[in-house]
């Protein structure tokens, strides 16, 4: 009977400890219901978040690759950076093509690549455009949060997590604007953050020591997610040597709008800018690649056009 009484005080305290994990708020976020952008209560399982989650916070082959995106991103900010110099101080003396260059003028680009050929006229200043979320900062306690929580996404629970300012830099993100800065190229971020979060951002981004965080460098959204317009309006008075981001359409136009092909086309045309003038970090939480999945996908939940897609394979 003693024995009997003992473990079910012990399944108590397990279920009590379970549950008070269960609702504990994630990352300072509050516990409770969220109410999404029409008002009504969001409450839908996420668990087709966890193993993507755990693998952005829990795998050292997610740490190592943002290290070696970084890496890669030095060596290729540093060979453009020689390249637009070459191009512009000396025109008469072409000189021999870096691997770089080499790439960007295999003639399988989009347009968009830098121009090895000399070039006459003003000079414009070198930039490096880089987005924010999952590329220099990592928001995946928001999602363990939904997780738990089983909250969709909403523009509530996300601004206030944002306004939290807590989001801690990925590996080797600050490093690299660091270095940027001390080359001499400008730093820009461009995201679809929108201008209400301009003050966090600005906070949270200024505490973790990445380069140029303030009002002038860093681009937000106002009426559109593309980033089409302020990548032009920077391309005014410099010259975009190298796009980073965790999204396609954070480095080019042209990945904005995936065929049925998963825009696996448009990549492939492209596959010589990659590790040149691009560089693309991983995001296996969320993106535009599911973006553009679920909204053709048959079925009513999110797990379930998930699923639906699987079968189709
Ligand atoms: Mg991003």
């Amino acid at each position: 009977m003693k024995k009997l009484i003992i473990v079910t005080v012990l399944i108590m305290l397990a279920s009590c400890a379970t549950v008070r994990h269960a609702s504990a708020p994630a990352a300072g976020l509050p516990g409770g219901e969220a109410m999404n952008q029409s008002g009504s209560v969001s409450v839908e399982d996420q668990d087709h978040l966890i193993l993507a989650t755990l693998w952005y916070q829990k795998s050292a082959e997610m740490r190592a690759l943002y290290y070696q995106c970084f890496r890669n991103a030095e060596t290729a900010l540093k060979e453009n950076l020689e390249l637009q110099r070459q191009t512009w101080s000396a025109p008469e003396h072409h000189q021999a093509e870096s691997p770089a260059v080499s790439a960007l003028s295999a003639g399988e680009t989009d347009g968009a690549a830098l121009d090895h050929r000399p070039r006459t006229g003003p000079v414009k200043p070198a930039a490096v455009v880089l987005d924010i979320d999952e590329t220099l900062l990592d928001n995946s306690p928001f999602q363990g949060w939904q997780v738990l929580e089983k909250k969709s996404f909403n523009n509530d629970d996300w601004f206030r997590w944002v306004e939290l300012a807590r989001a801690r830099p990925l590996p080797g993100a600050v490093e690299f604007t660091m270095y940027a800065d001390s080359l001499g190229v400008e730093v820009f971020y461009v995201s679809n953050r929108t201008v209400q979060e301009r003050g966090p951002t600005i906070q949270n981004m200024a505490a973790m020591g990445f380069a140029n965080a303030d009002s002038a460098h860093i681009l937000l959204k106002e009426t559109t997610s593309s980033k089409a317009e302020r990548r032009a309006m920077i391309e005014n008075n410099y010259e975009i040597i190298l796009l980073v981001g965790d999204n396609l359409a954070d480095l080019g136009d042209s990945y904005e709008k995936r065929g049925a092909d998963y825009g696996f086309g448009a990549v492939d045309a492209d596959r010589r800018l990659f590790g040149t003038k691009y560089i693309v970090l991983p995001n296996p939480m969320y993106g535009n690649w599911l973006n553009d999945l679920l909204r053709t996908a048959p079925g009513s939940t999110e797990v379930e056009k998930l699923v639906n897609l699987l079968n189709g394979f």
